[in-house]
């Protein structure tokens, strides 16, 4: 493995350039159309414009485009074709190496009823709910069964969309077949389900690894529970709620969800925590996150040269015993959207531009003074990401930061994360996933 196509743009294709370049890996940018210009272009070795009108979804154009360039192997990045099942397939029979999970993984875990029954079945809590529903009747009944409020949950969602709740059995009746026409549109298919709508939970997520060799480790928590509209804002590592105790017990539990669907390459589990701390699966993401260098900067392990030393065969290079935690790390997601028009994107020319640096202040970005934001694609525009030796350490970095960090020509959440972080509910830790959504409708 020597030629490494990135399918993908932004930060994350940035983050996996650098990485290549690292490993002595040629790295290999890739752009639609529409997307000529884009500014993750200048950091690769060498780019090549896809044939399609599709965009970054075209299998065909890219496993095309990866045959001219030579590539040996395609990593997904995240969103997009990450995790779809049939890419990995398609790419393995064309003789390249998927920078991921092995084609039959992604499909067990992609569909989140079958992962939460595979996920019982190896020992793993989840979250109380039903399997996929048939019709409104079956809804009624389970519901009664798990308890109101229940969340109706596409089985093939993702990004936080294709969820919905109902606080009794008139809501629940109104919204299921809307529930499903939904899902049958986004995610191309109408299977729904139930879940328990747990009260006031925290989003803990444990990061996983595993090789061809056997090795499967875990690399300890990222919470995730400041969140906007189910997506995530802020995440940080470690999480305040979680102890030695209940992170080996999470992550040994990670690590059996990881070795139950043959898992290869990084993952998260995701789980929800409730008051009294017991934990809940949720669903494993089977790709590189977003919030990945939050465990990168309090591990000292770069995730994604692991991704492609596994891709690569090799095995990881540290073992779960040699895994140790240091300080405090936080990510902040810096979007293009106006936090005053109730995070409306907006996409334009990113006429200044100021980042962040100094010491242990590092950001994601593929954005420099002239970019254009597209209409076209999600509104990140960057991680913001900060270590210190302790959580108060980390939070005034965290400010000092932020404040730092300027952009012109386009609105972004860089002000009203700079609000968050003087919440009496941040500074202390005491938040769930509902915390932001509650403190925003105060604002007004
Ligand atoms: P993370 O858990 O890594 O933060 P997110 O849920 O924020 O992941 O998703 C990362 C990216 O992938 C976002 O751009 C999101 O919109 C996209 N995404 C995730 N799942 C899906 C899906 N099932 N369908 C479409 N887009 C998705
Ligand atoms: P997605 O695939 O869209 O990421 P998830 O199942 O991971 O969906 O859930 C996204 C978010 O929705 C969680 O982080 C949490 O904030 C909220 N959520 C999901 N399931 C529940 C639940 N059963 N009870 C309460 N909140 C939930
Ligand atoms: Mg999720």
């Amino acid at each position: 493995m020597q030629r490494v196509l990135v399918a993908n743009r932004g930060e994350i294709a940035v983050r996996i350039f650098r990485a290549c370049r690292e490993l002595g890996l040629t790295s290999i940018a890739v752009y639609p159309p529409v997307d000529q210009g884009a500014p993750h272009l200048d950091f690769a070795d060498e780019v090549f414009e896809l044939n399609t009108r599709k965009g970054y979804l075209d299998r065909a154009a890219i496993l095309e485009t990866a045959k001219e360039a030579k590539a040996d192997a395609i990593h997904p990045g995240y969103g997009f074709l990450a995790e779809n099942a049939d890419f990995a397939r398609e790419c393995q029979e064309a003789g390249l190496i998927f920078v991921g999970p092995p084609a039959d993984a992604i499909e067990a875990m992609g569909i989140k009823t079958t992962a939460r029954r595979l996920m019982e079945e190896a020992g793993v809590p989840v979250v109380p709910g039903c399997p996929v529903l048939a019709d409104a009747e079956e809804a009624k009944e389970w519901a009664n069964r798990i308890g109101y409020p229940v969340l109706c949950k596409a089985s093939a969602g993702g990004g936080g969309r294709g969820i919905r709740t109902a606080r009794n059995e008139v809501e629940l009746v109104d919204l299921f077949s809307e529930a499903k026409e939904e899902a049958e549109l986004a995610f191309g298919s109408g299977d729904v389900y139930l879940e328990k709508y747990l009260v006031n939970p925290r989003h803990v997520e444990i990061q996983v690894l595993a090789d061809d060799h056997g090795n499967v480790i875990h690399l300890g928590e990222r919470e995730c529970s400041i969140q906007r509209r189910r997506q995530k804002l802020i995440e940080e590592s470690p999480s305040v709620v979680v102890d030695e105790s209940l992170r080996q017990r999470m992550g040994e539990a990670a690590v059996r969800a990881a070795e139950a669907v043959g898992y290869r390459n990084a993952g998260t589990v995701e789980c929800l925590l409730d008051a009294d701390r017991n934990f809940y699966f949720l669903e494993m993401n089977t790709r590189i996150q977003v919030e990945h260098p939050i465990t990168e900067m309090t591990t000292g392990v770069d995730l994604v040269k692991e991704q492609l030393r596994i891709a690569q065969g090799k095995p990881i290079s540290i073992a779960q015993e040699d895994v140790a935690w240091t300080g405090w790390a936080f990510e902040f997601r810096i979007n293009a959207e106006d936090p005053d028009r109730d995070f409306r994107p907006t996409p334009g020319k990113v006429t200044g531009l100021r980042v962040p640096n100094g010491p242990w202040t590092r950001v994601d970005t593929a954005m420099v003074e002239g970019s254009m934001v597209s209409p076209f694609f999600d509104s990140l525009m960057g991680k913001l990401v900060v270590w210190g030796r302790d959580r108060d350490e980390a939070i005034a970095r965290s400010k000092r930061a932020l404040s730092e960090f300027s952009i012109a020509g386009v609105k972004s959440t860089i002000p009203v994360m700079l609000k968050v972080l003087d919440t009496e509910e941040f500074r202390t830790g005491a938040f769930d996933v509902d915390f932001l959504e509650r403190w925003l409708a105060k604002q007004g």
